[in-house]
């Protein structure tokens, strides 16, 4: 008898249907005899509706009300799925994240788990019952007040119970039957990978590949959490996710032998800020992005062009989640003499795609396919980064699903037909 944590998205749990089909699977694992804890999301789009809402009553909604908001989505879905297994003869609880002992820092939206202490949760397992937790929401002792995790969180959730409880495996249910080489929603010939290190995974997660939250994949190599990314829909084994000593996980330094190219990932959620005309004299780059810094915003790529002729100005651009754009742009204009610079451009209709994978630190040339196969296509590259095993190029936005399907191809990844996609919007 195995203790399994189990996560279900919203695609998973869209409506009444779906909800039943998942407490059915629920029951299942129960009645092969494990102890099952879940991990649910709001229902379907629910979360993305009621930023909508709130975004239609106020134009910067007070973030403790937004985490008050948003956590009611995921107590909607966990008691509806507790009272869909009782008529299947199990007992079932619902717990939201303070009960569940989720603990949290105080920062709202994107609050980090301190601490798990799932005591009423091991109470009611002891009891027999199968065990329901909110998603993405946790509690702050020294404010008493709700957190979210940040978007994608329920991962984050099911994996910190599987720490804290020693589950033996924890499994995260979607709409695609696991990891793929690409989103198949963007990619329809990618592949489903059957395990993946914890290194690719990170970087593919940071990327824009949302089948995992990339915290969730933090905390569980931090605490030797085995993943199985698998689809709600089908019982097809999905991607299990680490690198260790485990029979499932990728051995260390295993990847050497493997494909070079692990996946591609890509991200529409990037806008770019061009700083123009800033005295090339040192000391201005430092100046720029700290008042970047300052304002919260997480900056990604930077390109600073080389001064034109004369001129002794430069251009700085860089990248920044679309959220954070506009505060960063006002901090910037806020001090404009001080820093001396031109003017500043705004640019949201970019997209970044990125080619990751560990062979690549013992692999040369692997740059040159990904700029060929974009010449070849027509799409112009504006902004490069690379890592030891990413390279990330930053595009038009327009040309991203085209980009990313012929690098896939470029790369030798597509599968033989169209991958599956059983539910969801891709929202
Ligand atoms: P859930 O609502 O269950 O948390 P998500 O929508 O967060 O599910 O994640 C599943 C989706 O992630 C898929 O439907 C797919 O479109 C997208 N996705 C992005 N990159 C990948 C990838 N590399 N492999 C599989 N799915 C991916
Ligand atoms: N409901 C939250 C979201 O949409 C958390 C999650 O689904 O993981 O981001
Ligand atoms: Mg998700």
């Amino acid at each position: 008898m195995a203790l399994i944590v189990q996560k279900y998205g919203g695609s998973s749990v869209a409506d009444a249907e779906s909800i039943k089909r998942v407490a059915k699977r629920i029951v299942d694992t129960r009645r092969a005899g494990h102890d099952v804890v879940v991990a649910v999301s709001a229902m379907g789009d629910t979360t993305d509706e009621l930023l909508d809402l709130a975004g239609q009553v106020a134009p910067i909604p007070a973030p403790r009300e937004l985490d008050m908001l948003l956590s009611s989505g995921e107590r909607i879905s966990m008691a509806l799925l507790a009272m869909a297994i009782h008529p299947m003869g199990f007992e079932a609880r619902s717990f939201t994240g303070s009960q569940a002992g989720m603990i949290t820092d105080a920062t709202h939206g994107a609050a980090r788990i301190v601490d798990v202490t799932p005591v009423r949760l091991r109470e009611a397992l002891d009891e027999g019952a199968i065990v329901i937790v909110a998603g993405f929401q946790g509690f702050n002792r020294d404010t008493r007040d709700i957190t979210t995790l940040g978007r994608g969180g329920s991962d984050t959730t099911a994996v910190a119970l599987a720490a804290a409880l020693e589950a033996d495996v924890c499994e995260i249910y979607s709409d695609v039957d696991g990891v793929f080489t690409a989103d198949p929603r963007v990619v329809p010939r990618a592949r489903k990978l059957d395990r993946i290190s914890s290194e690719e995974m990170l970087e593919l997660a940071a990327n824009g590949a949302k089948v995992l939250y990339i915290r969730a994949v933090e905390y569980a190599r931090r605490h030797g959490v085995l993943i199985h990314a698998r689809s709600t829909f089908s019982s097809a084994e999905g991607t299990w996710v680490g690198t260790g000593r485990h029979p499932h996980h990728v051995p260390e330094g295993e990847h050497m032998e493997e494909p070079i190219v692990a996946g591609v990932a890509t991200d529409l959620g990037q806008a770019k800020i061009t700083v123009v005309g800033v005295p090339d004299v040192p000391g201005k780059a430092a100046e720029i992005f700290k008042i970047v810094a300052k304002s919260g915003a997480n900056v990604d790529m930077i390109v600073q062009n080389v001064s034109a002729a004369g001129t002794a100005r430069t251009d700085i651009s860089f990248t920044l989640p679309k959220t954070d754009a506009t505060t960063a742009l006002k901090a910037l204009a806020g001090e404009q003499i001080e820093v001396g610079f031109e003017s500043l451009v705004h640019d949201d209709q970019i997209g970044k795609l990125s080619v990751v994978g560990a062979g690549m630190r013992t692999h040369s040339g692997v740059s040159a396919t990904l700029f060929e196969a974009l010449s070849t296509t027509g799409i112009n590259i504006e902004m490069i980064s690379t890592s030891e095993i990413r390279i990330s190029v930053v595009l038009r936005a327009a040309d991203i699903a085209e980009a990313a399907r012929v690098v896939h191809t470029a790369y030798g990844l597509d599968g033989d037909a169209d991958a599956t996609i059983y539910a969801g919007t891709g929202r």
